[in-house]
């Protein structure tokens, strides 16, 4: 079905893009044969985010844990194709492989839904802020990530790494650059 409604998006004139949460039985190979046939379709890029153990999901024992997140990932990333088109940046990917450290930024990606703005993030729900200068004034942001918060301990998710991964491409040399290596020849090391 998902495959039929991408294909008459696409054949509509749209942009579309995938959003793809990986668990722990996820088997590499099929993943890495599940971004050819995007590719094909003709999906203009690919985000990808391990699975989460957040405390209200109600399968805990699918989430992936931190060891295993980056064994998984460099098996599907590692020797990866050039022509695999990833909406993340590849400081992110290298972080989800286990060649780089992050530490969360959990105001990268802020959530707002009917309820408010949520704290900290998606993943956590520590009420509600009534606006945005609330959220980012008044939460208390140090307390969050790994090794700040049990609740945080093996997360590795998009909505606070990739922010993470955005300021050191951005906000350090030798962040640019490996990006820049990277995106050039992407098995490089
Ligand atoms: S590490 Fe960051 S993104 Fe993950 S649950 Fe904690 S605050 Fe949220």
């Amino acid at each position: 079905m998902a495959v039929k409604a991408i294909k008459a998006a696409l054949k509509r004139g749209h942009r579309v893009t995938t959003n793809t949460t990986l668990f722990d039985d996820a088997n590499p190979e099929r993943v890495r044969k599940f971004f050819d046939e995007m590719m094909g379709l003709g999906v203009e890029g690919m985000m990808i985010s391990p699975g989460y153990s957040y405390q209200k999901a109600p399968d805990q024992q699918h989430f992936l844990k931190r060891s295993r997140t980056t064994e998984l990932f460099a098996k599907i990333l590692g020797n990866r194709k050039r022509g695999w088109q990833f909406n993340q940046s590849p400081l992110f990917l290298e972080f989800l492989m286990g060649k780089r450290e992050y530490q969360c930024t959990p105001w990268g990606n802020p959530t707002y839904n009917v309820f408010g703005w949520q704290r900290p993030c998606y993943l956590l729900q520590e009420g509600y802020a009534s606006s945005f200068r609330e959220l980012m004034e008044q939460t208390n942001w140090d307390s969050y990530g790994t090794g700040r918060n049990e609740k945080c301990a093996d997360c590795m998710v998009h909505c606070g790494y990739e922010a993470s991964a955005v300021e050191d491409t951005f906000g350090s040399f030798s962040g640019f650059a490996k990006t820049v290596k990277i995106t050039l020849l992407p098995n490089a090391r």
